[in-house]
């Protein structure tokens, strides 16, 4: 079983009414996951993700599955609106910043184990693992473009059949 670490606990989630059928991947646009954890606890942020996942491959959970977090906005996936509703929000530190920095493989892995276990739990299919600019589409631009999206793909599979 993957291990999660604590995190300060964000005000920013409400019950769920729908069953969880995505999840959706997003750069935290900072540095440290401190400074992402940090502004999801903060009353004044009204954001929030289920985890985060640090460079090192630390997984950080802010909101328990069975909440919806605040990390979508407005947003349609396949005719389907408030993504947050059906989703799971995994926010991957990277600072977006138009510097050359790469995902690390550890976060790579760590972020395709956490996606492949909750896919199996809720029954999600791969192909809707997706991005926040593809639900938020002229709005939002994460995960960058230097995120691999089939090389990420495959690490879920094979985790999955690990
Ligand atoms: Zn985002």
């Amino acid at each position: 079983m993957i291990h999660e670490h604590a995190a300060p606990p964000s005000p920013h989630h409400r019950a769920r009414t729908q069953p969880i059928t995505a999840i959706v991947i997003h750069d935290t646009a900072s540095h440290t996951a401190a400074s992402a954890l940090s502004w999801f606890a903060n009353p004044a942020s009204q954001v929030s993700a289920h985890v985060v996942i640090d460079r090192d491959g630390a997984i950080y959970r802010v909101v328990p599955d069975d909440r919806v977090a605040w990390h979508a906005g407005k947003s349609t996936l396949h005719a389907q609106p408030n993504v947050n509703g059906f989703s799971l929000g995994v926010e991957l530190v990277d600072a977006d910043d138009g510097v050359n920095d790469p995902y690390p493989e550890a976060q790579l892995n760590a972020a395709a184990e956490w996606c492949g276990i909750a896919c199996a739990r809720y029954r999600i299919p791969l192909n809707r693992i997706v991005g926040h600019r593809d639900i938020a589409p002229g709005r939002k631009v994460d995960p960058g473009s230097d995120f691999a999206w089939s090389d990420f793909l495959l690490r879920v599979a094979w985790h999955q059949l690990g």
